[in-house]
């Protein structure tokens, strides 16, 4: 997708099309379709958390609160950093609570990318990121991930050059739900000192590894300077209406990134984030079984994917499948299109993905409610490949 670099800026606005994730969220309401296409977490949420919301609201948290966030989630969040991450930041400085992680990267991109810009995203991306850059008026440009789940680190190297300014990162990976090895965060890690390029990563998936280990990209060495992570509560706690997230950087970036935070949203919402105090309390248990859930949802929808006659790619984190469609003989929009009005199953088309290409892959989401995943897979039988 080519940005407009005018200062008209309802034109650039107007050349940005609306999500497709939530538009098939829409289609299907509309049509009465199981939704795999929104990733909606169906995994119960700590009802400690449920209670303090409550005691929120009742307890008089219903004002705005500082503009980075409360402090004491702030504390909360720093910790984690620490003991999760292995990353040090200042939580008074170095850590703002924004509204969900959606924020954190936009505000973090309005903050950092100028006008003409380059900003490096991996192919498939997810959908907000393109947006994101358009609206800051940079320039995406696009690099792949391979069809084996591997970055091509020799046609990295030529996507780079003096005014690529960032490259955003998404750790685990949606929608591929790749998991970036070491060794491929060594060369990124080489590549932005090399290059004085700062990179945005999103870590909201970091809960969810079933192969693999998740690793920060801030805590290589070099990196800490160069980095601005972003995460949030809506995936690890199922509370993706609660809009709470964070970004966590240095102070010289993060002075900027407050700046557009503060005048966009002045707050992410009081009461959750005080509900969201607890979070740090719940017990290790709890991250246990809920891998385990989203563990069993995955091997259940690739079998069940692959006997349907998809081809699907197996995620090693987050929580989708993206599965190749051609037995189907339809592109991904006509086949999403009959899936939703004729099976009853919502799910991506592939190209929302994609600057070009996709059009044979749908995504699907598995982490809705074990029961809707089985209804989905169970309507799907009447499914027709191309041969049958
Ligand atoms: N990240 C989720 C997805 O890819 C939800 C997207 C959204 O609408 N914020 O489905």
């Amino acid at each position: 997708m080519e940005p407009t670099f005018t200062h008209n800026k309802m034109n650039r606005i107007k050349s940005i099309s609306e999500s497709v994730i939530r538009e098939m969220t829409r289609k299907a309401e509309m049509y009465e379709a199981v939704n795999l296409s929104q990733g909606y977490p169906g995994y119960h949420t700590p009802k400690r958390l449920l209670a303090a919301a409550i005691n929120a609201l009742d307890n008089d948290h219903n004002q705005y609160s500082i503009t980075w966030g409360l402090e004491e989630l702030r504390v909360g969040i720093s910790e984690k950093l620490d003991k999760f991450n292995r990353l040090d930041y200042d939580p008074e400085k170095e850590v703002t609570v924004t509204c969900g992680t959606s924020e954190a990267l936009m505000s973090s991109i309005l903050a950092h990318v100028d006008p003409g810009d380059e900003v490096l995203l991996f192919q498939p991306f997810y959908e907000n990121y393109v947006p994101a850059v358009c609206i800051a008026s940079g320039k995406p440009v696009f690099t792949g991930i391979n069809s084996d789940m591997k970055i091509d680190k020799e046609e990295i190297k030529t996507k780079i050059n003096r005014n690529t300014k960032a490259i955003v990162l998404n750790t685990p990976h949606n929608p591929t739900g790749k998991v970036f090895s070491y060794d491929e965060l060594k060369f990124i890690r080489d590549l932005c000192v090399d290059n004085d390029i700062l990179v945005i990563t999103d870590e909201i998936y970091e809960r969810i590894v079933f192969n693999g280990k998740h690793i920060s990209l801030a805590s290589l060495e070099g990196m800490r300077e160069k980095t601005i992570t972003i995460g949030g509560f809506s995936k690890t706690y199922s509370v993706t209406g609660w809009r709470v997230g964070y970004a966590a950087a240095p102070i010289e970036l993060m002075d900027e990134i407050r700046k557009v935070h503060d005048y966009t949203t002045v707050c992410a919402p009081t009461p959750f984030q005080k509900a969201l105090c607890e979070a740090f309390k719940v017990p290790a248990q709890y991250y246990k079984r809920m891998l385990e859930y989203y563990k069993g949802a995955r091997d259940h929808l690739y079998s069940s994917l692959k006997s349907l006659g998809f081809e699907p790619f197996y995620p090693h984190g987050a929580y989708y499948i993206m599965a190749d469609i051609d037995n189907f003989g339809m592109n991904d929009i006509d086949f999403a299109n009959h899936l939703v009005k004729d099976i009853g199953v919502a799910v991506v088309p592939g190209t929302s993905f994609y600057d070009s290409g996709g059009d044979d892959l749908v995504r699907f989401c598995f982490s809705q409610p074990r029961d809707d995943l089985e209804e989905a897979v169970s309507r799907m039988k009447r499914l027709r490949t191309f041969s049958q």
